[in-house]
């Protein structure tokens, strides 16, 4: 067996992590904090690293812009912002949406280059030191080195990464998600249900990640019951954003597959969360991929408790209304973008352009 595994996030889990270890936070003289409108200061975590940022004499700045899947043009402006500001590290708080803009900016500070340009993967100079805070369970982008971006001019995501986008401390309280509405809570569940898969079922999967992915996705199983009933109490909060950090851990060696891939369109043109478009993809990519990987398949419905996959399309729609119903030119669109993503390669049944046309037909078509 051949394996590279590097985690160089260091990474400080559990309630009052931030509190308890303020010194992690000199990597500079001026923070950036980049955040979300509201999720730093509803989840608590805003004031927490202020009061340490303060009791540290570390001055800061705050960019609170960052739209939900932020775009390019968002990016941009956060890191004009921070250039303004004359900023030498930067502190991300929130979601996704935040911990990825905050590596793009990261990047941009010092590196000058077009923001279309972050595609390449090509960086001269090492990026803004990075802290990450999640609000929510479900990226684990405080240990990814990915960053997700919106590009209208595509009409897709796209994300970059680097071994400089990794953030060099994450703190991933799980009190700062208890804030969060139901829905987010239970999209974002569903994210890092997804990665953990994703990277199980992988071409570049290896027994250390796999280990990893069957963790999380034993840990997030458990709290289904309770996610259900609405009952998000402390230890489900802390179940899930343990298997956010371990659905970020296996990605960061895998990358995702094709639920990603497929799932960008649901987002830029059906404004379904990132979280709830892989969620209504999930039983279908077991489907396709059972043949490929039987073993692991049926490990994951005794994860889930489940007899058979049929019975997973229910498990996977915990929030959701309906289905939206896709046009036919709207399945060809969406599959013409969805092939072009580096990460259908790495899905355990290769797949082209039809196949994935067809998929979007099965699961979305008029018909169903
Ligand atoms: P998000 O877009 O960051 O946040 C969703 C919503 O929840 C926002 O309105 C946000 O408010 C709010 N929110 C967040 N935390 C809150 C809290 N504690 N209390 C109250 N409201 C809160 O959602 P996400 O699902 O975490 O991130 C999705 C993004 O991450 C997508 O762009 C996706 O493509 C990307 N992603 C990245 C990776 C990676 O490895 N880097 C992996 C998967 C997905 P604010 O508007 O105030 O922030
Ligand atoms: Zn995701």
């Amino acid at each position: 067996m051949k394996m590279n595994f590097n985690m160089p996030v260091n990474l400080k889990f559990g309630a009052g992590v931030i509190k308890e270890n303020s010194e992690d936070f000199k990597l500079g003289k001026r923070a950036l904090l980049v955040t979300g409108q509201n999720s730093a200061r509803l989840s608590g975590a805003l004031i927490d690293v202020i009061g340490v940022l303060d009791s540290l004499g570390i001055s800061h700045d705050i960019f609170d812009k960052v739209e939900n899947n932020p775009s390019l043009k968002n990016i941009s402006e956060g890191s004009r912002f921070g250039k303004s500001c004359g900023s030498d590290f930067i502190i991300a708080i929130g979601g996704g949406s935040p911990l990825d803009a905050a590596k793009a900016i990261a990047a941009l500070a010092t590196n000058d280059m077009d923001p279309i340009d972050l595609f390449k993967n090509e960086f001269k100079n090492e990026f803004l030191p990075i802290i990450a805070v999640p609000t929510t369970s479900g990226t684990g982008s405080e240990v990814t080195p990915y960053s997700v971006l919106t590009v209208h001019s595509m009409k897709t995501k796209r994300s970059f990464t680097s071994r400089w986008s990794y953030p060099k401390v994450a703190f991933a309280d799980p009190c700062y998600t208890y804030s969060l509405p139901y829905s987010v809570s239970v999209d974002t569940a569903y994210d890092a249900f997804s990665h953990l898969l994703e990277s199980y079922y992988s071409v570049r999967s290896n027994p250390l990640n796999d280990s990893i992915a069957v963790e999380g996705m034993k840990k997030i199983a458990g709290c289904m019951k309770d996610i259900a009933a609405g009952n998000l109490n402390d230890e489900v909060r802390g179940k899930l954003m343990y298997s956010s950090c371990l659905g970020g851990m296996t990605i960061a060696h895998t990358g995702t597959t094709l639920i990603h891939a497929m799932g960008y369109s649901l987002t830029f043109f059906k404004s379904f969360s990132h979280g709830r478009a892989n969620a209504m993809i999930m039983a279908e990519y077991m489907r396709l991929n059972k043949s490929e990987l039987p073993e692991k398949t049926k490990v994951v419905l005794d994860v889930l408790g489940l007899g058979d996959i049929d019975d997973a399309d229910d498990y996977f729609s915990l929030g959701l209304d309906k289905k939206p119903i896709l046009s036919d030119d709207e399945c060809r669109e969406f599959a013409g973008l969805a092939v072009k993503q580096g990460s259908v390669k790495m899905n355990p049944k290769q797949v082209g352009e039809k196949d994935i046309y067809e998929l979007y037909v099965k699961i979305f078509g008029g018909a169903q």
